[in-house]
């Protein structure tokens, strides 16, 4: 038989793709799944084109094992477009077609939609009579009688006996009931009216309507509580009328199923969800809904900006200055530039919005890239809330907070008011130290402290998850001199609870929300009003409505003065606003207290008095100056090993590969170790490259990535290229 030959993606850290025979009579596709063999393994890998010739001699050549779809899971638009990623990020085609599937698509399951089992029965000519010894038949029979000729559902039939089944296979085999595999897919009934939109609202919902089948971005800036998701919502209802998908991208849905219910109250149709808390085989089904067309409106986090949309019409990023939208290891892409990459190919608008724009997005709208759509007031009778900054040098602090703060917290309280509390750190406190020798409780396989946690009385490192019992002695001299010093959520909370006995507090973050369904039974106490005081960290700053919040207090504003990394500004900026905008989102003014020790700060100073945009002005000039992003373009390559020579040395090699071929202007920063050297036990370093041009930044990683696999170091430590990296750790 003549056999063809393809090239296949496969999942593996190697660049390149692997060219296999083609014994099939099928047709060859790009996008279809096949089993490959790969070295000892058989693995999931996708056709990515058909070729005349190979390099692969003919006696190593392999010969693909099964073609597992008909049609193509992944479309050759989506195809081109994830192409194009794997060479904008420099990231093996094979991981990044994988990283675009659901789980079970990965692992070779058909692309198929569930069905569900109905049963009918047929109209009778005639019907001899059941034996009398089969009553659960007669049962079944009498049940499909009189709903003759309607399908029954099997899980309605399951409630008769545990051997249904076999009774009705009796009736099935007479000829008498008929079964039928029904595809049943989600549909949504909108129930709540839509308010008549502000003045503001309504501009952007008629700017973003117009382009509805041309390529453009917008930046929605809108203060908290301005009615964003409202101008959503219009437009997606607008995209739907015109037979259009709306992919809605949210982070972290799961924080927020306030959201969810609002999107299901309000639009009609089919909605899907995508994130990480459905089962494998929930994402499966939605994934196909949308894949097949089905789902109008898909609701999802990071990766849903990879799924495959054949009515695509309407693309919205929400929050989109949120860190949670870059992918921090794999196949390490942005969804928001992902989105606007999709847009420009699909020829349809894309909506960024935010209270607080990423720098990056404001530099876009400066330069003519997207259209910024303001909505500068709050919708209802909100009004924006009042920032402060206070003093905290030489003041009587209790378990950290000021007796000013403390006694503001008793007003509001007093006056009906709720309380939110944000400290941006778990754990008890982050150091426990020794009174007697200075040491501290560190993570024996990190470069950091032990977090205390007290209601559990354990040690937890917060970077690589290792645990220990808390220790009674000093762990280096044995003394039992031992103090918890700094404070995180637990503490703050235990504080609270002492200062105020009658009033009901809940502590929201990742420990205390660990198990399902806690985060719903906190939140909606907190958005009852039932607790009257709020602790938590960012969990609590994302879009969260809180009606009866009136007073937010936050605690370590100060550590982003003096982050690490050249975005600590920016993200700390994003945050307090954030946060802030919790409170007052009703009737009554909110009140936002922000405790520092450098109250004299221009920059918290400009934040505070002139608010987030004049803060971000003079933090990007800052960034302009120095020559960093948005104004230059990065990547960093890491690199790991349980050796730190070893990385180090990889990188030495890398320095050198590039020196070899450098073409343009790049600065080569490095190598040096990382801002946390010894993680988990490994030892990590990096390599910072940078150039005012992004093509000059992307050539030269183009060459490198052509021989990196090649070089003598490659094989003895984990390393990875990050273009456009959102933190330098
Ligand atoms: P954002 O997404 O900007 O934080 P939301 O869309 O959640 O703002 O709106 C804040 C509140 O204002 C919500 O309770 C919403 O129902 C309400 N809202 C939004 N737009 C309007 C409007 N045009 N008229 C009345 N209420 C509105
Ligand atoms: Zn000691
Ligand atoms: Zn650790």
């Amino acid at each position: 038989m003549m056999s063809r030959l393809v090239q296949v993606a496969v999942p593996s850290p190697l660049y390149g793709v692997f060219d296999y025979r083609w014994t099939q009579s099928q047709a060859i596709l790009p996008g279809l799944r096949v089993a490959v063999p790969f070295g000892r393994r058989v693995v999931t890998g996708i056709v990515v084109g058909e070729i005349d010739q190979t390099d692969v001699p003919a006696d190593k050549m392999k010969a693909v094992h099964r073609v597992y779809d008909n049609e193509p899971v992944l479309p050759y638009d989506l195809m081109q477009l994830l192409q194009w990623a794997s060479r904008y990020y420099h990231h093996p085609l094979g991981e990044v077609l994988s990283s675009a599937l659901p789980v079970l698509l990965r692992r070779g399951k058909p692309a198929e939609l569930a069905t569900q089992e109905f049963f009918r029965l047929l109209p009778a000519t005639e019907r001899e009579s059941l034996p009398r010894n089969a009553a659960i038949q007669q049962q079944l029979f009498n049940y499909l009688l009189e709903r003759e000729g309607q399908p029954v559902a099997a899980a309605s039939l399951r409630a008769f006996s545990s051997s249904w089944r076999s009774s009705l296979k009796g009736l099935i085999d007479r000829g008498w009931v008929q079964t039928q595999s029904v595809v049943t897919l989600p549909v949504n009934e909108a129930n709540a009216e839509a308010p008549v939109l502000l003045a503001e609202q309504a501009e952007a919902v008629a700017a973003i309507q117009t382009s509805l089948s041309t390529f453009q971005g917008f930046l929605l800036k809108g203060v908290t509580g301005s009615g964003k998701t409202e101008v959503y919502l219009r437009c997606i209802e607008a995209a739907r009328a015109k037979g259009l998908q709306s992919l809605i991208m949210v982070p972290e849905i799961s924080l927020t199923p306030q959201l969810m219910l609002r999107f299901e109250q309000r639009l009609s149709g089919c909605l899907v969800s995508l994130h990480s808390g459905l089962s494998d085989t929930e994402r499966l089904q939605n994934w196909l809904c949308a894949a097949n067309g089905h789902a109008d409106v898909i609701i999802g986090t990071r990766s849903s900006v990879l799924a495959p949309l054949p009515r695509l019409g309407l693309i919205v990023v929400d929050e989109e200055h949120d860190n949670s939208l870059k992918q921090q290891d794999g196949f390490r892409y942005h969804a928001r530039d992902f989105a606007i990459m999709r847009a420009r190919n699909r020829g349809c608008p894309v909506v960024l919005g935010t209270a607080t724009p990423s720098f990056e997005s404001m530099n876009s709208v400066r330069a003519g890239r997207l259209i910024e759509l303001p909505l500068t007031r709050r919708a209802g009778d909100a009004v924006p809330p009042r920032l402060s900054l206070m003093d905290i040098r030489r003041r009587k602090l209790i378990e950290g907070m000021s007796d000013r703060l403390i006694d503001s917290m008793r007003t509001h309280l007093a006056d009906e008011g709720q309380v939110l509390v944000f400290i941006n750190r778990r754990g008890f406190s982050p150091i426990l130290l020794c009174n007697d020798c200075g040491a501290a409780a560190d993570c024996r396989r990190c470069d950091a402290h032990m977090t205390v946690h007290a209601k559990n009385n354990r040690l937890r490192c917060h970077h690589c998850g290792s645990e220990r019992p808390l220790p009674e002695h000093c762990e280096s001299c044995r003394s039992v001199n031992l103090d918890r010093v700094g404070y995180g959520t637990e503490r703050i909370a235990a504080a609270l609870a002492e200062q105020f006995p009658d009033i009901s507090i809940v502590r929201i973050d990742r420990d205390s929300t660990r198990r399902k369904g806690e985060l719903e039974a906190q939140l909606s106490r907190a958005v009852s009003g039932e607790a009257r005081i709020l602790v938590g960290t960012q969990m609590l700053a994302k879009g969260h409505h809180f009606p009866k919040l009136t007073l937010v207090c936050i605690l370590d504003a100060d550590r982003g003065l003096f982050g690490t990394d050249f975005r600590s500004l920016e993200h700390m900026g994003q945050l307090v606003v954030q946060v802030a905008g919790r409170a007052g989102r009703e009737k009554k003014a909110g009140t936002v207290m922000i405790q520092t020790r450098n109250p004299d700060n221009p920059m918290l100073q400009t934040l505070v008095q002139e608010g987030y945009e004049a803060f971000a002005n003079v933090a990007m000039d800052d960034r302009r100056v120095a020559e960093l992003p948005p104004f230059s373009f990065m990547a960093l390559v890491r690199a790991e090993a349980a050796d730190a020579r070893q990385a180090h040395a990889f990188l030495l090699e890398v320095v050198q590969a590039l020196e070899h071929h450098r073409s343009g202007l790049l600065d080569v920063l490095g190598p040096v170790p990382a801002p946390m050297e010894r993680l988990g036990g490994r030892f990590r370093a990096q390599l910072l490259l940078q150039s005012d041009k992004r093509s000059t930044l992307n050539n030269n990683l183009s060459r490198l990535c052509a021989g990196i696999d090649h070089l003598p170091g490659a094989r003895k430590c984990r390393w990875s290229i990050d273009v456009d990296p959102v933190d330098l750790f």
